[in-house]
């Protein structure tokens, strides 16, 4: 029996097929390759280039393989492309995406694990956030992810689907082998070790007037490896008949960009030079989890809690591959 990954070549889905094979747990693998890197997909597990809303192809793998569970990390995921391109984005994550979870379904195959994320709350109301927070997504990332939550209970109702949605807060760090390669590069954390290794001239700090301690954005950073355990821990929940549910993966503890920052110059040892911008738009002041569920229904713990592990194992993966997967 074997686990379906699609966006099994990107950052949290190649990770995650790095730990569902340390487990001994049969692999097969769709991505379109347009975000994925074909070097993070071991030369041995079965492998489609292809896209998820492609029937044929995903009826065909269906066929050639005994698939149990589906964990579906295939989307695109850029907050700010999002606003400008909202139509590539519900295309991709919301048509596309139906079409899979449909040909999934008429082919009897009802177990799914989906990234979704803290986007789908929108503004916090209440810190941290836990799983019965509202969902008002400020972004059309945030609002395609909920809108495939909202199909996935439709279809639990009408077809018996199980599902667990996975609410990531900000995933970052690395395996020894499997990093973070984005193209373009937005996220905080790879972009200070960028500035680190002297590829960007500096970091600049997105707005610092915000009402944290420091002025600057509060995240709930929680490493890729301890993404990855928690789907192995909802692959488990479902084949144990499990309901269908959604939980957060996050730490429950935030740090400010400038913290980031800071930890990033200690781990490196770098001169890492700041400029302060203004506020980039849509950014919440501060995102922090309410973890308990993951801990209480998957049994999840994490191993990464703190922030110099998680820069300490990114740093190490820039060193290794200073472009990426390019240099591999
Ligand atoms: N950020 C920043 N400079 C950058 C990239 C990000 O100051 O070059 C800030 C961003 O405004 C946010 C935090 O760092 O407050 C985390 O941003 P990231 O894009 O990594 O993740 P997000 O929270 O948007 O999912």
């Amino acid at each position: 029996m074997a686990v379906l990954v699609t966006g099994g070549a990107g950052y949290i889905g190649s990770a995650t097929v790095e730990m569902l094979r340390a487990q001994k747990r049969e692999v097969v693998i769709l991505d379109n390759l347009v975000y994925g890197h074909r070097e993070a997909v071991f030369p041995d597990t079965p492998f489609y280039e292809g896209n998820i809303g492609d029937a044929e192809l995903v009826k065909r793998i269906l066929g050639e393989h005994d698939i149990e569970a589906c964990v579906h990390f295939a989307a695109y995921a850029y907050v700010g492309e999002s606003v400008t391109k909202p139509a590539v984005y519900y295309q991709n994550n919301v048509v596309q995406g139906l079409r899979f979870l449909t040909t999934l379904t008429e082919a009897g195959m009802k177990r799914i694990v989906f990234s979704s994320t803290c986007a789908t709350y929108g503004e916090p109301q209440r810190l941290p956030l836990d799983e019965t927070h509202p969902q008002h997504p400020t972004s059309p990332y945030g609002a395609s992810k909920l809108m495939f939550e909202r199909i996935m209970q439709d279809f639990d109702t009408a077809y018996g689907l199980r599902f667990v949605a996975l609410r990531y807060f900000n995933a970052c760090g690395a395996t020894p082998e499997r990093g973070e390669d984005h193209d373009p590069e937005t996220h905080l954390i790879p972009l200070v070790l960028w500035a680190a290794q002297g590829k960007r001239a500096h970091i600049s700090v997105f707005g610092s007037d915000y009402d944290t301690p420091d002025g600057t954005c509060v995240r709930d950073y929680i490493h890729i490896t301890d993404l990855a355990s928690a789907h192995l821990a909802a692959l488990d929940y479902l084949q144990n008949d499990g309901a269908s549910t959604a939980i957060n993966l996050g730490n429950g503890q935030g740090y400010s960009v400038l913290e980031v920052i800071e930890t990033a110059r200690e781990i490196t040892g770098k001169h890492i030079e700041v400029k302060m911008e203004p506020r980039r738009a849509g950014d919440p002041s501060r995102l922090i989890a309410d973890a308990k569920k993951a801990r209480e229904v998957l049994g999840w713990q994490t191993r990464y809690p703190a922030l110099k592990e998680i820069i300490g194992t990114a740093w190490a993966w820039h060193e290794a591959h200073p472009n990426g997967y390019e240099s591999s």
